[in-house]
């Protein structure tokens, strides 16, 4: 007997047919986005040991005209999936790049940097460096600035490849954080051959640092293992004075978290950057 089988089909149709519908609406509303400029920068501090502000992580925003402000959680995946996160990652690290060319200008903020994320699908385009080239053309900065984030997701493309891409835009002074770190799969012998700067040790390692030994034996073993490759090592997602007496206990120097800002619009990281530079 199999009485729902028809029925089970057309609400899987259906459900189909919804999905489809929703990626279609998201699609477009994507390319509006980027046209309309409805992204925005926002600015999470990055700070250095004893609380000195280096810079920023840029996360991205959506200005949703109906939905308001979304988070990446939101559209970043479908944006990766189609493809659309080549050209919205462009105007983000455009739009990365001009604000540091503004603050360069200035004698106050001209040390900041900024930490760009990247997406693999964006790394693996066959004219990433000179897309970046151009960017910084235009935009006439000191790179040396610019931090981008890869994940080790990047490093299962062909290594040689991927090695000589970041060389290239090494050579205009960008430096590379490797995102999420711990997380993925690579191999010591492939960190090793990487011109990274920075490792940033993953949130979900942070989270139960108080709490978890195994977690605390990760972390101490990524913030070793930085240190033995001359790596600098930046811990994120840090919510508390617990944790942030932790890692320091360990070694770790570099960090940020909400325990010290969450990711603000422009304005509000400048109006933190003025109380830091205050005290
Ligand atoms: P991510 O690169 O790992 O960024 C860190 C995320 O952790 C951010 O989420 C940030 O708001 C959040 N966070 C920072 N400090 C804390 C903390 O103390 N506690 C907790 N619970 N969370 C904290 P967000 O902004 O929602 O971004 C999510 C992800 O979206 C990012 O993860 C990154 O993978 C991606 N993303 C963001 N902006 C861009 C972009 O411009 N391009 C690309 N390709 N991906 C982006
Ligand atoms: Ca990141
Ligand atoms: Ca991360
Ligand atoms: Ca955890």
């Amino acid at each position: 007997v199999k009485p729902q089988g028809g029925d089970a089909l057309a609400f899987f149709d259906g459900e189909l047919q919804f999905q489809a519908s929703r990626r279609l609406l998201l699609a477009h509303e994507l390319r509006d986005a980027l046209a309309d400029d409805q992204f925005e920068l926002y600015f999470q501090p990055q700070l250095v040991h004893p609380g000195v502000v280096m810079g920023a992580e840029v996360l991205l925003r959506w200005r949703h005209p109906a939905r308001g402000l979304l988070g990446p959680y939101e559209f970043i995946d479908f944006a990766e999936e189609s493809g659309m996160i080549v050209a919205i990652g462009e105007q983000v690290l455009r739009k990365a790049c001009r604000q540091l060319a503004l603050w360069q200008q200035q004698p106050a903020r001209a040390q900041l940097e900024l930490s760009v994320n990247i997406s693999a699908r964006q790394f693996r385009q066959r004219d990433f460096v000179q897309v970046v080239q151009g960017i910084l053309k235009e935009t006439q900065i000191d790179a040396s600035a610019l931090k981008l984030e890869l994940t080790e997701s990047m490093l299962v493309d062909d290594f040689d490849h991927v090695v000589s891409k970041m060389q290239q835009l090494q050579l205009h002074g960008i430096r590379f954080a490797l995102d999420d770190f711990g997380t993925g799969y690579s191999s010591l012998v492939y960190l090793k051959r990487l011109p990274l700067y920075q490792l940033k040790i993953d949130r979900g390692f942070i989270d139960d640092l108080l709490r978890d030994e195994n977690e605390q034996a990760i972390v101490r073993t990524i913030i070793l293992l930085g240190q033995t490759l001359g790596l600098e090592v930046l811990a994120e997602g840090v919510e508390n004075a617990g944790q942030l007496k932790a890692l320091l206990q360990l070694g770790c120097y570099h960090y940020q978290g909400f325990h010290f800002a969450k990711p603000l619009p422009l304005a509000e990281f400048e109006q933190f950057l003025q109380q830091h530079l205050a005290t």
